[in-house]
């Protein structure tokens, strides 16, 4: 039950007394030593949360669940929409299965601090191997599991793990892609050479096995299952690489301590979610998305999680949500615009209570139409690997109603979370957000570089004192952000800034459109001037469609905006996790 009432008297709460704030979240977690301290300045200038604490991640996701009698329930729900298996997991199960491969790394050699890379598709053993890592204190770094040869080889070398764990395979739709080819290659490739490789064996394709370096997931599972070990809240619990939207990927390390405090509180506070809550989240669990609520946070809070290989279809959400009784569903604008797309029916889910998107600008007619479709709430938030939690959100499980409109935009600042904007140009309003220091637990302990963790440089602003999110927007004065797109997607007209995610909200409106981009190409008499690729709901595309789309935009932001050239395209390009890439569309 949460202390306060409204989002006011939270932020109050929080403002007032941070330490006391952040001291009282942390009863939700299970110390082997309870902290005595929130937040503690680092020597190298960055920050810990929760130090002179020790816990254990996997104990508070698991075994206390199991210690508490709710052993029988289930934690794991795994479908794939490549090879149509579904698996459920009890809290008891999973935590035989966990504490076996704990045993199993222990006996490979792995200890406290040490990197174990996984790359393996949205897997139960993708999961297991996680919590494991969690379980004896090592740090788990997993990676997509279609990277080429050479993106594997960089993460290796960038985290030089002691062990690789890998499937044989990952699907492309339904379409098997062996692993064997990219993973020795990347073994080649890379300087460092882990100390041996763990094979997740799959019945559609096994791969040939190195017996004098590789082993058998499963038979791992079999060791003596080890107990968990307590480590420091500060420790790292994992590292992921960003995803590169904002120069070379970087690898975001997240602790223990601060980590499960604000995700704990964040299925409360957020997604008004508690123990027996069933949590489905369509994010691969090698995103962000996927490690905070596809695994830990629902398990933090004893709920069932409902996790998915591939790319689901409306029809499996729904059999989903109505088999196992989902309440809150988790996904981003791509999965809604397929849907819609598909022209998916799914109200008479009676469980499901809300909807919460995240990831990419989702513009106002889709959320509308998944509303309407859904018939329930459907609530944006603003995220970023970097963050591991919403840095604004409608804070739901507070008596407050957030209104339909609103929603639209991405909510109001969470706990500890204290944005401003920087304007662009003198005067204005608009411009890149920056987020005051310290960040509240949960978000980013460093980076790592060189074999160790850093403090996070490359996202302080000049002065020292700001972390940059490389996100354009804008607060109110109710303290809503509203979102502009990246920095460096904003267009320059004539000097003038705008930006494309405004344009996309109006060119989305136009009843044609499945989804679009605006990038920005050169022009020599303007500096810059906004394109437009459209993805069209229908096939042909039709030329006035064009024109009205140009003259929509012109009429709601002028004409200085400049958009004259509307492309139709069959798709645009993504990144590996779904969002769109305006910047190769722009250097297309
Ligand atoms: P990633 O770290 O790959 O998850 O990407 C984070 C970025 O996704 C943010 O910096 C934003 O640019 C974008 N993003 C996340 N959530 C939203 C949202 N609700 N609306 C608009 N953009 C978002």
């Amino acid at each position: 039950m949460l202390p306060w009432k409204t989002y006011d008297a939270m932020c109050r709460a929080a403002a007032r007394d941070p330490e006391g704030f952040w001291l009282e979240a942390a009863r939700r977690i299970d110390w082997a030593q309870a902290p005595v301290a929130a937040c503690r300045s680092r020597p190298d200038g960055w920050h810990d949360w929760f130090a002179g604490g020790t816990l254990n991640s996997c104990y508070n996701a698991v075994d206390r669940h199991v210690a508490a009698g709710r052993g029988e329930q289930t934690a794991l729900i795994w479908h794939s929409c490549a090879t149509r298996e579904r698996h459920m997991l009890s809290y008891a199960a999973l935590q035989r299965r966990v504490a076996g491969f704990a045993g199993g790394l222990r006996a490979l050699g792995v200890g406290k601090g040490d990197r174990v890379l996984i790359a393996a598709p949205c897997m139960v053993e993708t999961a297991i191997a996680m919590l494991a890592c969690a379980r004896i204190g090592a740090v788990h770094v997993v990676v997509f599991a279609g990277y080429a040869a050479a993106e594997l080889a960089r993460r290796i070398d960038d985290v030089t793990p002691k062990i690789l764990v890998a499937a044989s395979c990952s699907f492309q739709g339904r379409t098997a892609v062996p692993a064997q080819a990219a993973l020795e290659a990347a073994l080649a490739g890379a300087a460092h050479v882990p100390d041996a490789c763990v094979i997740v064996q799959r019945a559609s394709c096994p791969m040939r096995i190195d017996p004098r370096r590789d082993h058998d997931f499963h038979a791992l599972e079999g060791y003596p299952p080890v107990p968990s070990v307590p480590v420091r809240a500060e420790d790292p619990l994992y590292i992921l690489h960003t995803s590169g939207t904002t120069g070379a990927p970087k690898g975001i390390v997240r602790d223990n301590g601060g980590h499960a405090v604000a995700l704990a509180l964040s299925m409360e506070l957020i997604y008004g979610c508690g123990a027996g809550d069933c949590f489905f989240t369509t994010s691969d669990l090698g995103w962000v998305v996927g490690h905070s609520y596809g695994l830990y946070a629902p398990l933090l809070n004893g709920g069932t999680s409902v996790i998915v290989e591939g790319c689901p279809s409306a029809s499996v959400i729904r059999e989903l949500c109505a088999a196992h009784a989902v309440r809150c569903l988790f996904t981003t604008p791509t999965q809604l615009r397929l849907m819609r797309q598909g022209g998916a029916v799914l109200s008479g889910l009676p469980s499901l209570r809300r909807v919460f998107v995240a990831g990419e600008y989702a513009d106002p007619a889709l959320l509308d139409w998944a509303r309407s479709s859904f018939r329930r709430p459907v609530v944006n938030h603003w995220w970023q690997t970097e963050t591991g939690w919403s840095i604004t959100a409608h804070f739901l499980g507070l008596a407050e109603a957030a209104s339909p409109a609103l929603m639209n935009e991405i909510g109001r600042p969470g706990p500890g979370f204290a944005p401003i904007v920087r304007p662009s140009v003198a005067g204005g309003r608009s411009g890149e957000i920056l987020l005051a220091l310290p960040l509240p637990p949960g978000c980013l302990a460093g980076v790592w570089k060189e074999g160790a963790l850093r403090p996070p440089a490359p996202y302080l602003d000049e002065s020292g004192a700001w972390y940059r999110t490389f996100d354009e927007g804008l607060i109110t004065e109710d303290r809503a952000v509203h979102m502009l797109g990246r920095s460096d997607d904003v267009i320059k007209v004539a000097g003038r800034r705008v930006s494309g995610v405004q344009i996309e909200k109006i060119i989305a409106g136009h009843g044609q459109v499945h989804v679009c981009a605006v990038v920005a190409v050169a022009d020599p008499l303007r500096g810059q001037r906004p394109v437009a690729y459209v993805v069209p709901a229908a096939w042909p595309a039709q030329v006035a469609w064009a024109d009205e789309i140009v003259a929509r935009v012109g009429q709601a932001m002028g004409r200085w905006v400049g958009l004259k050239e509307v492309l139709f395209v069959r798709q645009l390009p993504t990144t590996r996790s779904g969002k769109i890439m305006r910047r190769a569309l722009a250097a297309a």
